[in-house]
């Protein structure tokens, strides 16, 4: 169970014993960062409850197993939305599906990914039949932003957190899936395995950017600009470039500790670069005003 998941080892033991013991609650929350696995951890989890096996659970040879590989499960029932906001009627068609026994299996299986999108109103519609489910049923919620699930709703869960990815297990997945890496994208994951796909997809964009930062120092104001195009070009992810940018600032902070003052202002800068395009600032503009105020501040001796 959970071997094809890297990271979270506690939690595997949790969820392992909580399954050979036969100690089921009605309701938990997955909760931790986006991207580290938790919707996967919980299908897993949904799939040893589905088992119909006695011994080991899951054991991917039982009819229950079988369809569940196969997405014909009819004991699993997973929201997966992508809209914004998750509805009242979705959830009023849970509440009413729920009422339905399981087919095959002892138990039925609901999994809510990114719970938070629940409405006020739609978590409102929830609240009664996480009171009183059915003997037969177990709800399992995933977030990424618990903050925004209301108190009572917390209150009828049991919460297992799940850790942002350590180095070496976002190493791990790198090689697992034979992904190069240098050690900045490893770092500006942030733990998260998410981002680590993103980053690959995008490697061409990332290496492009590491190549002028991480020799920013050496470089002249043509080539500083020579980045401009890299980063207008790919507006939609700016704020994951800026944080990437801001890691090879911090790169350069612990490989130059007794001259990092200049490094520090770098990232001031790039931090006002998000305020200035939340304030809806002309994009354009302020990606020049970035890349001129940095190099003018890398330019400058301390
Ligand atoms: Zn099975």
């Amino acid at each position: 169970m959970f071997d094809n998941i890297i990271g979270n080892n506690r939690n595997k033991q949790i969820l392992k014993d909580i399954i050979e013991n036969n100690n089921i609650s009605h309701s938990y929350i997955f909760s931790g960062s986006s991207g580290i696995g938790k919707f996967l951890f919980a299908k897993e989890f949904a799939k040893a409850i589905l088992c119909m096996n006695d011994t080991i659970r899951p054991c991917n040879s039982c009819k229950s197993c079988i369809s569940f590989e196969n997405g014909n499960n009819m004991d699993i029932i997973v929201i997966d939305e992508q809209e914004e906001t998750i509805k009242t009627d979705t959830i009023k068609e849970l509440t009413k599906n729920i009422l339905e026994k399981p087919i095959q299996s002892s138990k039925k299986v609901y999994i809510i990914n990114n719970s938070e999108n629940m409405t006020k109103e739609a978590q409102n519609s929830l609240l009664k039949t996480l009171e009183e489910p059915p003997e037969y049923a177990i709800i399992i919620l995933v977030t990424s932003n618990e903050n925004l699930l209301l108190n009572t709703i917390k209150s009828r869960c049991i919460k297992v957190f799940f850790e942002n990815l350590s180095d070496s297990e976002i190493k791990q997945y790198f090689n697992r899936n034979s992904i190069d890496f240098f050690d900045s994208m490893l770092y500006a994951c942030g733990g998260s395995i998410k981002n680590a796909i993103e980053l690959n997809e995008k490697r061409d964009i990332y290496e492009k950017i590491e190549n002028i930062f991480s020799n920013i120092d050496y470089m002249n104001e043509i080539q500083v600009l020579g980045i401009k195009e890299t980063i207008l070009n790919n507006k939609d992810d700016i704020y994951f470039i800026l944080d990437y940018i801001n890691t090879l600032f911090y790169y350069k902070i612990i490989e130059n500790i007794n001259n990092t003052k200049k490094y520090k202002k770098c990232i001031e800068i790039i931090e006002e670069t998000k305020i200035r395009l939340k304030r809806n600032s002309n994009y354009d503009m302020t990606i020049d005003w970035t890349l001129l105020a940095i190099y003018a501040c890398l330019e400058r001796n301390d």
